[in-house]
């Protein structure tokens, strides 16, 4: 048991890469998949000999265009588990714009996504830990635009307009807070996604053109989850972020002006500072000081997770960007960390498909 606990302090980072289909319009074109997944070695992603060679990759997951979203859940669902035994976990969506972030993190409909599906795990937890452990869930909807930080559910906050933004402060040692969120209290599935759905509809509200809005910043949920042990009276407060990130793509030629080029710049900042920051952890984590590693497994439900590895980590390094800053008590230290790199099968994406490969791979 300690051996485990051992090796999942060591595996706090994972990153998943899912690939979508090709879509009606690209296979009416006779576009042809760059990506194998045949005959990969177990674990191994390969994109097809590309310009001169072909590239391997590999992942803790690797999802082909034919896996569906129950499956994709089954590998993400052990995390609502974690973030009710009291730590932090971060979900992000990562890749080029059509590449499924939003597909993956909110489904549609008929085909739940991570989001749904966790809140619905986390909620079946809690009644099945019924009379062993009382929860108390709210939920926040944010988004990060052009380096502001807005709340979608604080009435008349527009998104990229000139509602009141929010700041990030720390609030005692290793613990972030926004003052003036709004936390909304759910006690189930159905209302936490209506909470969600609000926060949705107040973000196409306030843009001329919701698609491409969405896919210029960052949409944030917060689940915050304060937990008691009804036994020893144990208090546990963690948080859940669901992140569908911007638009990963590099900026084309002759947009490089004006609005667009400012977004872009903003986005590249906040994606970069959230690949270094990740992939600063991920070598930590590797040397893990024995004291904290200590900490850790005598008090596994920390009253509040927090960063234990803040000798180790520059932290200024989290102030680069609104998007690290807001996650800084929850990457890193005991905090469970989920990438999906999302990527396109397509030929014609090849370029940008490397990139976000050789990212995730960084992250690693
Ligand atoms: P992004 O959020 O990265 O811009 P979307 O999630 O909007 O991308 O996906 C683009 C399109 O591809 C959508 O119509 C979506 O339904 C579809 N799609 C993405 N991934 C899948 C998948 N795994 N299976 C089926 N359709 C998908
Ligand atoms: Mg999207």
């Amino acid at each position: 048991d300690l051996y485990n606990q051992i090796i999942e302090l060591k595996g706090n980072i994972r990153v998943f890469c899912r690939c979508r289909p090709l879509n009606m319009e690209e296979k009416a074109r006779g576009a042809s998949m760059v990506i194998d997944f045949g005959s990969a070695k177990d674990g191994d992603l390969i994109v097809k000999g590309h310009v001169s060679s072909t590239k391997f990759f590999k992942f803790d997951s690797i999802f082909s265009p034919e896996e569906d979203q129950e499956t994709v859940f089954r590998k993400t669902a052990p995390l609502a588990t974690s973030v009710l035994d009291g730590y932090n976990v971060c979900i992000f969506a990562y890749g080029q714009t059509g590449t499924g972030k939003t597909f993956t993190m909110e489904g549609t409909e008929e085909a739940r996504g991570v989001n749904y599906r966790t809140l619905e795990e986390i909620f079946r937890i809690i009644r099945e830990r019924h009379g062993l452990y009382h929860y108390e869930v709210t939920v926040s909807v944010l988004e990060v635009y052009n380096e502001h930080i807005h709340d979608l559910l604080l009435s008349g906050s527009q998104p990229g307009g000139a509602a009141k933004k929010l700041e990030v402060r720390q609030v005692a040692e290793g613990v972030h807070h926004v003052p003036g969120l709004v936390e909304a209290h759910v006690t189930n599935t159905n209302e936490a996604w209506e909470v969600i759905q609000t926060g949705s509809k107040a973000r196409v509200v306030g843009s001329t053109n919701a698609n491409e809005h969405s896919s210029r910043s960052h949409c944030i949920h917060c689940v915050m989850i304060r937990g008691e042990n009804l036994v020893n009276g144990e208090c546990t407060r963690s948080k859940l972020w669901l992140i569908d990130l911007a638009g990963s793509e590099r900026l084309a030629k002759t947009d490089a002006q004006g609005e667009r080029l400012k977004e872009a710049q903003n986005i590249n900042k906040s994606l970069s500072a959230l690949g270094n920051v990740i992939s600063a952890l991920a070598t930590k984590s590797q040397h893990i000081p024995f004291r904290s590693l200590k900490a850790t497994l005598l008090h596994p439900n920390l009253f509040i997770s927090s960063n234990l590895y803040s000798e180790s980590l520059d932290f200024n390094q989290f102030r680069n960007s609104k998007l690290t800053h807001l996650l800084q008590d929850s990457l890193g230290g005991d905090s469970k960390t989920l990438m999906f790199v999302q990527i396109s099968p397509n030929e014609e994406d090849v370029g940008e498909t490397l990139c976000s490969l050789n990212f995730a791979s960084r992250v690693r």
